[in-house]
């Protein structure tokens, strides 16, 4: 059975780079009716927190990534990777190690001074039995490392291919330091050979690692998993993707606004392509179609256009119901939601979560565009009252327009329409000036869905309202003029 984990450090909150990776042993998983195991390696006691573990939990069960086992904490294992160390060291394939971290410097430099390459020169691996005992007895830290042996070790990367390293090229690295914790090679390993991990996928900034893993599988006498590596993500301009190109936690893309769905589709087609890059996948279909032959052992590039995009597709493609679940929190979170707008108002408000959707690119979009449907907190955009509120005209006409308004038997789409033509023809006006002008009285912006089905769902009451604030719409200028001059 297959058997994949995700091994977060919690050094940070879970940035995109990581996120594919457990996206892909998830889905890895999840195709093969697998195992998804969950590991938080948390050895780094200094660098590692809580709260970061608590947030890449957070991160993925944003998008729904479910673990079958785990998490299971590293710091809790301390004690058993000390044992698999000491068991090596008495079968003859690890050894004690006295030297401090300055005379290795110090001997590292010296062999760089003379032209020659440096790798640990093994001084303790030939000390007798009765140095060891004095330096032991002196109280000098003892750390373990691994006796690599001679040869080289070969794996067919399911990513990359066949990879060949002579042993020559690796030092015999530390398994355990002098202060008794874990290195990253002892601690993963004994962990994927506990949970019986069949496929390694990550970052192929770990190949250079996986020959000494790869060593250490088979002096604990554990058969070597499969290994997968995927491409590192570059940014727009081909470089490593990093934090000057923005925020990168997944976090950040859900405060953003962004679905999950979306943003799962996106991780995903980052090194696998599902098929139709035009298309929206459910995570079934994904599940069902991934394949690890299929990963593209190209860097792939982090196109925010591109996300932007699958999400605005989806937010449009959503059934209506579900799109609400999913705007619900954002509108909670500025104290706009009641539940009446799922009662007493549902066909209302499904209309205009209808009628707003075609232009929000996230759900703060989409938030911000219906506020001014649900409460009169809303700011006027400068820009738009410059643009389409001074016209003096305006003084004249929407004094008048408003008397029209009031008139309609219906406040209905259409009859807004025709009676907002008729009173610019009298006017001499142009239609444009009136509806840009109601546009940013009403919602603060110059732009919106048609306006008449806009002004039809605000409703005839708070229409005239704000059709009447012409004069202090304006003065936000004169305050901005203020402070400018
Ligand atoms: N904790 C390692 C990292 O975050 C993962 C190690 C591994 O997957 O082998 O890069």
């Amino acid at each position: 059975m297959v058997r994949v984990r995700f091994a977060p450090s919690p050094t940070g909150h879970l940035h995109v780079g990581a996120l594919r990776t457990a996206l892909f042993n998830w889905l890895f998983a999840r195709h093969s009716r697998g195992i998804f195991v969950l590991r938080i390696e948390d050895t780094d006691v200094a660098r590692s927190s809580e709260e970061m573990s608590r947030s890449i939990l957070e991160a993925l069960n944003w998008l729904g990534l479910d673990w079958d086992e785990g998490p299971i904490y590293q710091s809790q294992r301390f004690e058993i990777y000390r044992q698999a160390a000491r068991r090596l060291v008495d079968r003859g394939l690890a050894y004690y190690c006295f030297c401090s971290p300055e005379e290795i410097e110090q001997r590292r430099q010296e062999t760089q001074t003379r032209g020659e390459h440096w790798k640990y020169d093994r001084r303790c691996l030939n000390l007798s039995v009765q140095e060891r005992r004095e330096l032991v007895n002196r109280g000098v830290p003892a750390a373990i490392r691994f006796l690599v042996p001679e040869g080289v070790t070969e794996f067919d990367d399911l990513v990359h291919g066949r990879i060949t390293v002579d042993h020559k090229n690796l030092e015999d690295f530390v398994l355990l330091r002098g202060d008794g914790l874990p290195t990253y090679h002892l601690s993963v390993v004994v962990d994927d050979i506990d949970t019986r991990i069949t496929h390694v996928i990550r970052g192929d900034d770990h190949i250079s690692n996986t020959p000494k893993q790869i060593l250490l599988y088979r002096a604990l006498g554990a058969p070597v998993p499969e290994f997968a590596h995927l491409p590192l993500i570059l940014g727009p301009d081909r470089k490593k993707l990093s934090k000057r190109h923005g925020d990168t936690s997944v976090l950040n893309f859900r405060e953003k606004g962004y679905l999950p769905l979306a943003f799962f589709n996106f991780m995903a087609q980052l090194s696998w392509s599902p098929g139709n890059e035009e298309k929206i996948y459910s995570i079934e279909e994904m599940v069902r179609d991934f394949s690890l032959k299929d990963i593209s052992k190209g860097s792939p590039v982090f196109d925010l256009n591109k996300l932007e995009w699958l999400n605005s597709r989806l937010i449009n493609e959503l059934p209506l119901p579900e799109l609400i679940t999913h705007l619900r929190p954002w509108l909670e979170k500025d104290g706009l939601w009641s539940d009446e707008l799922l009662t007493g108002r549902k066909d209302w408000f499904e209309r205009l979560v209808n009628l707003t959707r075609s232009r929000s690119r996230t759900l703060v979009d989409l938030g911000a565009m219906i506020a001014p449907f649900i409460s009169e907190r809303f700011s006027y955009d400068p820009e738009a009252v410059r643009k389409h509120l001074l016209g003096a005209e305006l003084d004249r006409a929407l004094p008048r327009l408003k008397d029209d308004f009031l008139k309609l038997e219906n406040f209905s789409a259409q009859e807004i329409e025709k009676a907002l033509r008729a009173r610019a023809e009298k006017e001499g006006i142009k239609a444009a000036a009136l509806i840009h002008a109601l546009r940013v009285l009403v919602l603060g912006r110059a732009v919106s869905p048609g306006i008449f089905e806009v002004l039809e769902l605000v409703g005839r009451e708070k229409t005239l309202a704000r059709m009447e604030n012409l004069s202090g719409a304006r003065k936000i200028i004169n305050r901005l003029e203020e402070d400018e001059g």
